[in-house]
């Protein structure tokens, strides 16, 4: 079997958990040496359970329903360019041609799966984004942690689950507040409780995406504000794009903590994945 024939004729059907038993070990068999297409069995359960969960009797407003056409047009006209497209897209814009009702944040979940799935498979283009205009130290520390974690990441502080690991933070005295980004693809893999050169307690919080990471890095910054060359604010979190990384920077609201989330996220998806957390 190659990649045309599993899309076309499996992966549909492989994501709905429908083939037949002979069928099914074709498909795993492909699957086991395609990481292409096993990427693309992950985002299309992703996008069906998805919409499967998050579909409710509301009717989306045309502006909305206008702006997602056009994305998928976008998304489209990108795919032409890859020798296999992807699938997701054409499947969101089947559903839309049902009477099919949506909420803002299925709408905004989907959004999120398309632009993934059609970007993964996009070309590496080379960031040219700027810069903050000066070095920041509490920056420098969020991105060297972010680039060892995404590498390795072992936690060392109880996670089976979010509750579980912002109880452990709480009793080290540490912030709580555990972000979910599962609507925009990414897990939660656990917390880590370590200490700075200068003896600061600090904690890191790794989320995992198909594609992408984020890392929360808190720790005390006695009264510093916020640094300058911010790209974006939304309700107190300040975003930068810093040394080809996307920061989100928060001062929490007690104990003189900051939280900086760090990830190598275009800047726009790292605010999608900020907004639609804290909705
Ligand atoms: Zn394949």
């Amino acid at each position: 079997m190659n990649c045309v024939e599993y899309i076309e004729n499996f992966l549909s059907a492989h994501a709905d958990g429908e083939l037949s038993p002979a069928d099914l070990l074709d498909a795993e068999q492909h699957l086991r040496q395609c990481l292409g297409c096993r990427a693309k069995l992950d985002d299309e359960r992703a996008l069906k359970s998805l919409l499967r969960e998050h579909i409710e009797m509301r009717a989306m407003p045309d502006a909305m329903r206008r702006q997602l056409l056009e994305a998928l047009d976008r998304a489209a006209a990108e795919e032409e360019t890859q020798s296999a497209g992807h699938p997701a897209a054409h499947q969101v814009r089947r559903l839309l041609g049902r009477p099919v009702l949506w909420t803002g944040l299925a709408l905004a979940a989907a959004l999120a799966i398309v632009f993934v799935s059609t970007r993964r498979f996009l070309p590496h283009r080379p960031p040219v984004e700027a810069s903050a205009p000066t070095r920041d130290a509490d920056f420098d520390v969020a991105i060297a942690a972010f680039d060892r974690f995404q590498r390795e990441f072992e936690p060392n502080m109880p996670s089976d689950s979010p509750a579980v690991l912002s109880a452990a933070y709480a009793r080290a005295r540490m912030p709580g507040f555990i972000w979910n980004f599962s609507a925009s693809g990414f897990n939660l893999a656990g917390g880590r409780l370590d200490r700075l050169p200068d003896g600061r307690k600090v904690t890191y919080t790794f989320y995992r995406g198909a594609r992408n990471s984020i890392l929360c890095t808190r720790f005390k910054a006695g009264n510093a504000s916020a640094p300058a060359g911010q790209a974006e604010a939304l309700n107190g979190h300040i975003f930068y794009r810093y040394r080809g990384y996307s920061l989100c920077y928060t001062r929490m609201p007690d104990g003189g903590f900051v939280c900086i989330l760090a990830s190598r996220l275009p800047l726009d998806r790292m605010v999608k994945a900020v907004k639609v957390a804290l909705r």
